[in-house]
């Protein structure tokens, strides 16, 4: 469970955030949505401590995520990101790539990882090119790869930005899948996405921000179809 109360944050004298609160329950899917701009990126950031925030308090299970408790990584063991940028290294096998963190940085044993590794990538369709290069992979297989990096160190909520952005619209719908059979597992997500038609389906609930404010959020159905908002009306109106 990750409980965010009215988290505010500056770049220099910009006000990015404005007192976002939001708490996103365990096995919950939150779809944030929004303009460029908006802050989408940059609380996602915060969560997980990518990005240090000014004011107000981000907690996981009830434990703030500065807590000596959580050690130096044990925050990013326990909340994993992806980005629309899968930055995988190019000189490293997928195998490599996806064991990496999980070995180097929280301990796990090469054995355990690389089999926990294997699996996964077995289970996305992947399990072919563990010793493959990230080049000789397409878009939607990097982004598999990615996720499955961030998935081997067992977290227990997964950060999602954009993970589709980059990708050609062929591939998008693989990587959508994948999400979707995260969510059945009961994989708590927090994700950036501009498909819309993803964010009806997968989430349990939307949030619209502007300017650094969550300004409406809701069930999906509700608020894409019939949001209360105008502004949140003009932004849908806009991409849709
Ligand atoms: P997009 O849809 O384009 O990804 P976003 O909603 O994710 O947008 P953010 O990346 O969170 O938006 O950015 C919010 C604001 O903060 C923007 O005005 C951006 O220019 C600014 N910003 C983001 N990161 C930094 C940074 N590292 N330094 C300075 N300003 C930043
Ligand atoms: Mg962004």
């Amino acid at each position: 469970r990750i409980e965010i109360d009215a988290v505010t944050k500056y770049f220099g004298d910009r006000l990015v955030l404005d007192g976002v609160s939001l708490s996103v329950a365990a096995h919950e899917v939150v779809c944030l949505i929004g303009a460029s701009g908006s802050g989408k990126s940059t609380l996602l950031r915060c969560i997980n401590r990518l990005v240090e925030f000014d004011h107000g308090a981000i907690r996981l299970d009830g434990v703030p995520i500065d807590d000596k408790r959580f050690g130096a990584t044990g925050l990013q063991r326990r909340i994993g990101i992806v980005f629309q940028s899968y930055n995988l290294f190019p000189h490293m096998r997928v195998i490599d790539n996806v064991t990496l963190a999980p070995r180097k940085v929280h301990g796990v044993p090469r054995a355990e990882a690389e089999d926990r590794a294997r699996q996964l990538l077995g289970l996305f369709g992947m399990g072919d090119h563990a010793t493959s290069y990230p080049e000789q992979l397409s878009g939607g297989q990097q982004q598999r790869v990615a996720i499955v990096r961030s998935l081997v160190s067992k977290p227990d909520v997964l950060l999602l930005d954009e993970v589709t952005a980059a990708l050609d619209p062929e591939l998008i719908g693989e990587v959508l899948q994948i999400i979707r059979g995260l969510k059945d597992e009961g994989m708590t997500m927090v994700i950036v996405t501009h498909e819309m038609g993803f964010a009806r389906d997968c989430a349990d609930r939307v949030c619209f921000l502007e300017g650094g404010r969550i300004l409406e959020q809701g069930p999906p159905r509700t608020l894409l179809s019939r949001p209360e908002n105008p502004r949140t009306r003009r932004f849908l109106q806009r991409i849709i």
